[in-house]
């Protein structure tokens, strides 16, 4: 028998190899790129021609090249960046297989003309398909330019699986995006078929940001910054209310590699929860920063996926990371109550629903500077409150009686009156002054989000406050359903729900939360069953969200229902000590705020 087994000739194995990493023009623009970077470049530029499939060009005025460098660099294996096997844990460079200019050369014509600073001239190669097809010297400013052209020239079946220019391109534009966001003090300029698409110069991430994505995106960020043990997140974040409904700009890096990675992906989806609609996404832009020793990224060739040590740990951090930016940025003073405005009673009845909207003579402060911190001259009332200011009692008096008086607004009652004026309009809006115009506030979005967080707070604390009811009711389930109430019991108690199992599918309600006084207890708790179906996952944070959410939505007061001065100025003091009070939970808008010119006009 003869022997069958033969060595590929080196060639060929090269074309092999390099359609694992060359997948398309894009994937040659990444490397050359990322390579441009390791050279220590501060400009480079990058140059295309039919989305790359004709001519892909990478200028940088980096450290540049030996002769023998030169001649080095394209073989497989060759890299300057790790010499023994530990290196691989040590990362900090782009590149580091010493794979990619072997794997372009194998499958294109390249021309390379690279000069160091301590040499007079540069030296030029071309390498056509893994052979060297010509060596010269060029005169040329110290750097590097690699020429790329007629990618697949000797793959025909790659060549012809590419797809529409407009497709290549974007994920060219996309590479280029990633690259130049982590290197904002790097100038680039990307041109397309003689055109300038990109010209960004040097600055910070969120110049750079703007440079890609646009000047408006100046007041859409929301920065991030958060330092642990053994992990450091920065970068930016797309404020809630800009959330777009398709995913784009979802920018995750790692050590500055861009990663793709679904679990941490959640961590920042979750904690924008309860603040984007159901069909929107999070933006963001978030480096983080650890040791390489902590994670493994030599799991992919084109190595956008990484492996943590401790994701669990990067998880959390993440996550509150990016709670707390969204939660300084709502406690940030943007609305400033007008406290000298002078509203009288008669106004109020002058604003019932079926009356236009007049304007009441409000006298501005035509030199109030937001900024200048002696212009305000007291307080703004909707500061956190101190410990012990809000009482739990406080809600109990608001809420716990209105089942019972739905016409009957709580101001004949003895009470003191409110510091800032409040209108109900068509009894669902709370109106009022604010230095900046007039703020309107939904009050149905706005008591929803107040318990949401408040019914958040409780579960983590377990201290819900409960009422006894006086004739218990039975709570009758399929196995089903019983055995999901069964899940949800910790947290149901938290919040004050007093469950007795009395057989396998039937619970005694014996008590109910403070705030669900009056409600029926029942529907409450199917209702909160039902959400729970659709919501599911496997995640604790998420059962908590959902219970909350549900019973934040049954148990706010609703639109139609007649608010006296002291509620309305509780609900807008709670509202602004929530940790997020411009959207509810289910992402809805609760207050905008009429620009005091556009009122007068
Ligand atoms: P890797 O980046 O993984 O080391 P490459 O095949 O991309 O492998 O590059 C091989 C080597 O060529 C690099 O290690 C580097 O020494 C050299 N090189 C590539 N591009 C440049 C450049 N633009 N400037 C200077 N040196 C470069
Ligand atoms: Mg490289």
């Amino acid at each position: 028998m003869l022997d069958i087994i033969k060595l590929l000739p080196d060639s060929v194995a090269n074309q092999i190899a390099a359609g694992e990493v060359i997948q398309r023009p894009a994937s040659a623009v990444k490397e050359l790129m990322e390579n441009a970077l390791d050279a220590g470049a501060t400009q480079i530029d990058l140059v295309v021609k039919d989305a790359g499939k004709t001519m892909i060009m990478v200028v940088d005025n980096g450290c540049g090249m030996s002769e023998t460098d030169a001649r080095l660099c394209f073989e497989r294996h060759a890299t300057s960046k790790i010499s023994k096997a530990e290196d691989l844990f040590n990362i900090r460079t782009m590149g580091f297989r010493g794979e990619a200019l072997a794997s372009i050369a194998a499958i294109a014509q390249v021309e390379l003309k690279t000069r160091r600073k301590e040499d007079e001239v540069g030296v030029k190669i071309v390498n056509e398909g893994s052979v060297v097809k010509e060596q010269s010297l060029v005169p040329m400013q110290p750097g590097t330019t690699f020429t790329v052209k007629n990618l697949f020239f000797n793959v025909p079946a790659r060549r012809n699986f590419l797809k529409s220019p407009q497709a290549e391109m974007r994920h060219i534009v996309e590479e280029f995006t990633r690259v130049t966001l982590m290197n904002p003090e790097i100038g680039f300029t990307l041109n397309s078929d003689g055109k300038e698409i990109y010209h960004l110069y040097p600055g910070n991430l969120k110049q750079r940001i703007m440079g890609l994505f646009g000047s408006n995106y100046e007041e859409k960020l929301l920065p991030v910054h958060q330092e642990a043990e053994r992990v450091r997140i920065d970068g930016y974040i797309v404020k809630a209310e800009y959330a777009k409904k398709t995913r784009g700009e979802q920018y995750f890096f790692v050590n500055k590699r861009f990663i793709k990675h679904a679990y941490l992906h959640h961590a920042i989806e979750n904690a924008f929860l309860e603040m984007i609609p159901k069909d929107s996404f999070p933006g963001y832009f978030l480096n983080i920063e650890v040791d390489p020793a902590d994670i493994d990224i030599n799991i992919h060739p084109t190595k956008t996926e990484v492996n943590f040590l401790d994701v669990k740990l990067v998880y959390a951090i993440l996550h509150a990371a990016v709670r707390k930016a969204i939660g300084q940025h709502n406690l940030s003073p943007m609305i400033d109550f007008e406290e000298s405005a002078d509203l009288n009673n008669d106004f109020s009845a002058a604003m019932s629903m079926s009356n236009p909207l007049t304007m009441p003579n409000i006298p501005l402060d035509p030199n109030f500077n937001p900024f200048r911190k002696e212009s305000a001259t007291r307080e703004p009332q909707w500061e956190r409150p101190r410990e012990g200011n809000h009482t739990p009692g406080d809600w109990r008096i608001l809420y716990g009686e209105r089942t019972d008086l739905p016409e009957e607004p709580l101001e004949q009652k003895e009470e003191p009156k409110p510091t800032v004026h409040y209108l109900q309009v068509n009894q669902s809006y709370i109106v009022t002054t604010v230095k900046s115009g007039l703020l309107v506030i939904d009050q149905h979005l706005a008591h929803a989000r107040v318990l949401f967080e408040k019914f958040l707070k409780e579960m983590e604390n377990s201290n819900g406050v409960s009422q006894q009811e006086l004739f218990p009711q039975a709570l009758t389930l399929n196995m089903n359903d019983a055995s999901l109430l069964k899940e949800m019991l910790p947290e149901l108690e938290n919040l004050g729900f007093v469950l007795e199992q009395a057989n396998p599918t039937t619970f005694m309600i014996n008590g109910t939360p403070a705030d669900a006084a009056g409600c029926d207890a029942v529907a409450l708790l199917e209702q909160i069953l039902d959400n729970y179906k659709i919501n599911r996952t496997d995640l604790q944070l998420d059962r908590k969200l959902s219970l909350a959410k549900t019973m934040s939505a049954q148990l706010s007061i609703k639109a139609q229902t007649k608010l006296s001065e002291m509620e309305m100025q509780n609900i807008v003091d709670q509202l602004f000590a929530c940790n997020v009070a411009e959207v509810a939970p289910d992402g809805k808008k609760i207050y905008v705020i009429l620009n005091m010119e556009d009122c007068f006009k």
